[in-house]
């Protein structure tokens, strides 16, 4: 779905003036959140430096699934509908994209929105052209008004999206303490660190794949960031400028140097019966 661009968004970024550690009413919750897995991820790196292979691959496996999770079923499939999912497929990838941190699917997609249709003006609330890295980054997850769901993603009002809200704190508590049934190490590994590293990954989407130099301001500053593809486990994320120049199609890479693994994961889907109507370049639902 392509989004026409939205009235105007006022107040939405109010935030910016405030101190760095005041919240929004709704996202109160967000920044103590944030605090504690990076004083445990601390915690766990200085107690347990090397975890093993095994807890390291775990945690590498859980943050790999969940960023499966954000980007085929929040980003691509409910933002965008550039593929439609099985339902049971689909409430497997909310629970893990939730499960690495990426919040409930309504305010991602709401959020997301909101951002495509207003991509580096001052009403983008996730833009750091405007407000700088840190406000991109981290700052705007608790300072800014979220969406309205009813105006911004009125398909998704309904009980089968809105029950992941109430799940958020209980699968976050199991995120963060899980590792504890295999020990100490994997206490930290699987939980915070893993949580910190994919919290990261997914954030610098917004504070580095935008504020390209050479766009004017107030103009789409999106950005193709080869580097960061590596912090995304290929997953195709950082390929953001041909997403912002084709948003309804499902594959962010173009060619063998732009791994997308999103892409080979809807492909592997949509062969066993688990996704369908992919979008695909030149607007033919079936053609590769
Ligand atoms: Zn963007
Ligand atoms: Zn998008």
């Amino acid at each position: 779905m392509e989004h026409a661009p939205m009235a105007s968004f006022e107040g939405s970024a109010e935030g910016a003036q405030w101190p760095w550690w005041r919240t929004t009413r709704q996202d109160v919750m967000v920044l103590p959140w944030i605090i504690l897995i990076h004083l445990t991820a601390a915690a766990g790196i200085i107690l347990f430096p090397l975890p093993g292979w095994r807890i390291f691959l775990g945690a590498l496996a859980l943050s790999w699934i969940g960023g499966i999770g954000t980007t085929v079923c929040y980003h691509r499939g409910l933002a965008h509908r550039a593929l439609r999912l099985h339902p049971v497929c689909c409430a497997i990838l909310i629970f893990f994209a939730m499960f690495n941190g990426s919040g409930s699917p309504i305010s991602w997609v709401a959020s997301h929105r909101v951002h495509h249709a207003n991509a580096d003006t001052p009403d983008d609330v996730s833009s750091p052209v405007w407000r700088g890295f840190w406000w991109a980054h981290l700052r705007w997850l608790w300072q800014s008004e979220p969406p309205s769901v009813k105006r911004v993603c009125p398909d998704l009002d309904r009980y089968s999206y809105r029950i992941w809200r109430f799940l958020q704190p209980p699968i976050l508590v199991l995120s963060y303490f899980g590792g504890l049934y295999f020990g100490a190490a994997a206490f930290f590994w699987l939980g915070a660190i893993r949580l910190c590293f994919s919290l990261h990954a997914q954030c610098f989407v917004n504070s580095v794949c935008h504020g390209d130099p050479k766009v004017p301001i107030g103009a789409d500053s999106s950005r193709n960031v080869g580097w960061l593809g590596f912090m995304h486990l290929f997953q195709g994320e950082n390929w953001h400028r041909n997403h912002h120049a084709r948003p309804a199609q499902a594959r962010l890479g173009q060619g063998w140097r732009q791994p997308d693994a999103g892409y080979i994961v809807i492909r592997v889907l949509e062969k066993v019966g688990m996704a369908s109507q992919v979008r695909r370049p030149g607007g033919s639902v079936a053609a590769l």
